[in-house]
């Protein structure tokens, strides 16, 4: 979950236990001091994060100390401390014991939803519970020593690694991360990017498996751990490390290069955002703008329906950040798996996701349009993008929505409108949903999901290779061509297009447009400012005509890393 190659000696590090404070009843004169002590560990803690929050500031910009102040807002909850010291009083427990069972009633709360990035949330609600039972009642017997020393050269084994676990690593001294639990979207993984930590995680009993002080070796780039390497091993992973540490300088030191390939075909390589502050990475990575703003990213905690003036607030906001480079701002892609806070309380019934979705729920549709809109009106460099379109028929009632609202708002041009191409039902009504766009985005995320009955959150599943389907590919080609030739912009923004050799492949196929998680930026252009179009369209011509993916990936393997 987060790239690169390290050797180092194994750290096993247990986190500090949780879920272990026995209760105790105490006496109804002892809840006064109770009380007391949990208001002195909220204090402590709170102080602890401000400090952690400003040192992550410091290092690493705003852009990931965010976590912590989440972190806070949690702890200066009313109702999560009210309902802690409720406990307290009438159940007559040790305060230990009421804020477990008050985190145990969150982490509940977010596990029965289905949205992976919510479910991951559930490790901050333990986080924060940890950090205040620490200071209740301090493990006594080292568990929970902290990662801040650690001896050179560690790689760090553990079941999971929480927020602060990260945060407070040694970083010089810690090599890479390996462990049990935890998805890319963690904010272990998160922060391991941004501190550029190889990380690998799925290794189920990894703090059994390997003992402190074993020889590791982490491989990101073929996803492997070995663990006390035969001579042999350590000698092919002496000369992968020093090809990938030579290669990342290298790529590192040409990011501010234009992005052209070898035989002068420019490629413009945007960014995928999902937080305001991901805004700059676009100038931090030369990249040519937003290719694709995931909204439902921004309100996906808020209790209730985000009111005109928040939406607007935050598209004005980064369309101001990133102007005059365009930004392509995606309606709420809600429904299925993605509930946001303010959905959860109700049960609204609505099966569909994405556009149909919003069509649905007319008023959370027309406040998000109304607030793009004027954003657009303002400053010129915003573009509007519906997610999971169908066909001709959602496409054209959004429009018209669209025109609707830009009528009420008096606003004379409106800004470029855009689909999604990424279900099966789209591909085949490309040509009508062209009638009616400016441009399309392909998201290769969903479309592989959709046509290849594959679950994109399950553990294991590597969603970038199931674009080397040949279906997929030629679906690609297919909606690719269509809108060429109907002189429509395509850009795709799936994963993918983050994958160097998979983005050079879609170059082939004539795409001139890719939109990616923005660290992934510096390798894309590195390769494709190496190879010819011309070569690449004979690749993506063997590669359409391949039968299965063991074909397509051999027309690409062998192009310069
Ligand atoms: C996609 O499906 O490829 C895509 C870019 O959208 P998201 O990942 O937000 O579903
Ligand atoms: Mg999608």
């Amino acid at each position: 979950v987060s790239p690169g190659i390290a050797r180092g000696k194994a750290f096993i590090y247990h986190s500090s236990p949780w879920g272990s404070i026995p209760r105790s009843q105490i006496g109804r004169e002892e809840v006064g001091a109770e009380i007391v002590r949990f208001e002195s560990a909220l204090e402590k803690s709170a102080l602890e994060l401000e400090a952690l929050e400003s040192n992550l500031k410091t290092q690493l910009g705003d852009v990931e100390s965010g976590i912590f102040e989440a972190h806070l807002s949690l702890l200066r909850d009313p109702e999560f401390v009210r309902r802690i010291k409720q406990r307290v009083h009438s159940d007559l427990v040790n305060v230990g014991h009421a804020v477990e069972l008050q985190i145990q009633d969150l982490e509940r709360a977010l596990a029965a939803v289905g949205n992976e990035y919510l479910r991951e949330r559930s490790q901050d609600i333990r986080d924060v519970g940890r950090r205040l039972l620490n200071h209740l009642s301090p493990p006594a017997d080292g568990r929970g020593a902290s990662l801040s020393s650690v001896p050179p050269g560690s790689i760090v084994i553990a079941e999971e690694l929480l927020p602060s676990d990260t945060v407070e690593l040694d970083r010089p001294n810690v090599a890479a991360l390996v462990t049990a639990k935890g998805g890319g979207t963690s904010h272990a993984a998160i922060l391991a990017r941004a501190l550029g930590l190889p990380y690998i995680t799925g290794i189920a009993d990894a703090t059994q498996l390997i003992s402190p002080g074993d020889t590791v070796l982490v491989n990101g780039e073929s996803e492997t751990v070995t663990v006390a390497p035969s001579t042999e091993q350590a000698a092919a992973f002496s000369e992968a490390k020093m090809h990938y540490d030579e290669q990342t300088r290298r790529i590192v030191d040409a990011e501010f290069e234009e992005c052209v390939t070898r035989d002068g075909v420019r490629i413009a390589l945007f960014a995928n955002i999902g937080r305001l502050d991901d805004c700059n990475f676009v100038k931090g990575h030369y990249l040519a703008g937003v290719g694709l703003f995931r909204t439902e990213f921004l309100f996906m905690r808020e209790p209730a329906p985000p009111s005109l003036d928040k939406h607007h607030q935050a598209y004005s906001a980064a369309a101001r950040a990133l102007h005059p480079l365009p930004i392509v701002i995606r309606t709420l892609d809600l429904g299925g798996d993605k509930q946001p806070a303010f959905l959860k309380a109700r049960d609204s019934g609505k099966v569909f996701r994405g556009l149909r979705f919003s069509l649905a729920e007319p008023e959370l549709f027309n406040t998000q349009l109304r607030a793009i809109l004027r954003a657009a009106d303002q400053h010129r460099n915003v573009r509007v993008l519906f997610p999971m379109v169908l066909g001709s028929e959602d496409f054209r009632q959004a429009i018209e929505t669209l025109q609707a609202i830009g009528r009420q708002e008096q606003i004379k041009s409106l800004p470029p409108v855009g689909a999604m191409i990424e279900t099966p039902s789209a591909v085949f009504t490309i040509n009508e949903i062209l009638e009616r766009a400016d441009f399309i985005s392909i998201g290769t995320n969903d479309l592989t999901q959709f046509m290849l009955a594959a679950d994109r959150n399950a553990a294991g599943l590597n969603d970038e290779y199931s674009v080397l389907q040949p279906s997929i590919l030629r679906a690609i080609a297919s909606v690719s061509e269509a809108a060429q030739s109907k002189g429509r912009g395509v850009c795709i923004c799936g994963e993918a297009a983050g994958d160097p050799k998979i983005a050079a492949l879609m170059v082939g196929m004539g795409i001139r447009e890719l939109s990616m998680s923005p660290t992934r930026a510096a390798r894309v252009r590195y390769l494709l400012r190496r190879v010819c179009v011309a070569v690449l369209k004979k690749r993506a011509q063997k590669a359409l005509q391949a039968k299965e993916a063991n074909s397509v990936k051999e027309a690409i393997h062998d192009l310069p890393d």
